[in-house]
């Protein structure tokens, strides 16, 4: 299996976000990234494959705040992190304000995703590292490893959130597509739902987004994951959400995993994306299933039996002493 990894990625490093109320240490930190390189070993990295690929999902506007906000941010004389303070929810209209409070607002969806000096080059490279990723699955029909990092699929076309800037699983996906694939699917794994995922493919018939997660009635991202969202126009029925309650095992979760691979085998995938995070572990410290570093194997093992090239990528998981086990558990049962 090609595993595949930017050093640039760990230039991202906020140190802080605001949590229940209070300025605490993010638990997205470089340190995650490092523990999972130990247990993998070694990785390559990816060629510098430009901006296109990314245009494909996200609109300029958008890459274009990202680049610049810190600097917006710092230009307007505040200290620390650049983080939105209002959100146009109410009323909103179409406005091209230049105000860094203003784009903040517009572009994100969350306060717990603060934008530092090394934010944009962290996740182009991680974008980079998808695509390397599944250009190597596409040329050899085999399965590869996308080591991103910050995640993504919380990450909508044009907002950032839940410590996503770019949505790599969907730049990834919409590679394949460019490169002649007719069915994607994407199979998210990670603790919390995929909303920015599901967000930017939910009128597509081509990419199927298929999420198991923690049941959004209690838990982030909460306005998205629920059951009865299943797509619209051409998507419908090519969104699947199966959310499960806290607590939830491997015995509860599997039959939800059999669910997905039976709609993904129906769905006729020509290449599978797994955006993988390991905070459904029972240790996590934000997250609340109850799976065993050995689950991960099996899970694994499970997709593989689709038979699909599959490209795993990096998302969540924040217990970070048992972070390398759990992704080396999970890539071996490609
Ligand atoms: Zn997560």
């Amino acid at each position: 299996m090609r595993l595949f990894f930017d050093p640039r990625q760990l230039e991202h490093d906020p140190g802080q976000e605001l949590h229940n109320g209070a300025w605490t240490a993010h638990s997205e930190l470089p340190g995650r990234t490092r523990a999972i390189l130990e247990a993998i070993g070694s990785t390559e990295t990816p060629q510098d494959r430009g901006e296109g690929p990314l245009l494909r999902v996200h609109p300029p506007s958008y890459l274009a705040f990202l680049k610049t906000a810190h600097a917006d941010w710092q230009a307007a004389g505040r200290p620390g992190n650049a983080i939105g303070y209002t959100w146009p929810v109410a009323r909103r209209r179409p406005l091209n304000l230049s105000r860094i409070d203003a784009k903040l607002g517009q572009y994100s969806y969350d306060a717990a995703t603060p934008i530092a000096s090394g934010t944009w080059s962290a996740a182009y490279w991680g974008a980079q590292t998808a695509l390397a990723a599944v250009d190597a699955s596409l040329a050899a029909e085999n399965s590869t490893f996308a080591l991103c990092r910050p995640p993504g699929h919380h990450c909508g076309a044009d907002y950032l959130g839940g410590y996503c800037y770019l949505n790599n699983a969907a730049i990834a996906a919409e590679a394949a597509i460019a490169a002649g694939k007719r069915r994607v699917a994407i199979l998210d794994v990670d603790y919390h739902h995929g909303n920015g995922t599901q967000d930017i493919f939910y009128d597509r018939g081509d990419i199927l987004f298929v999420s198991i997660h923690a049941d959004p009635a209690t838990d982030y991202p909460f306005y998205w994951g629920h059951g009865d969202e299943t797509g619209e126009g051409a998507g419908e029925g090519f969104t699947l959400n199966l959310p499960l309650p806290q607590g939830t095992g491997l015995s509860a979760y599997r039959p939800a995993l059999a669910t997905a691979l039976d709609r993904i085998a129906a769905f006729g995938a020509d290449l599978l994306i797994v955006s993988y995070g390991a905070d459904t572990f029972v240790g996590d410290p934000i997250s609340h299933f109850a799976l065993e570093t050995a689950d991960y194997a099996l899970i694994a093992r499970d997709i593989a039996s689709l038979r699909l090239p599959t490209v795993v990528v990096m998302e969540g998981g924040y217990a970070v002493d048992a972070l390398g086990a759990n992704v080396a558990a999970f890539l071996s049962g490609f």
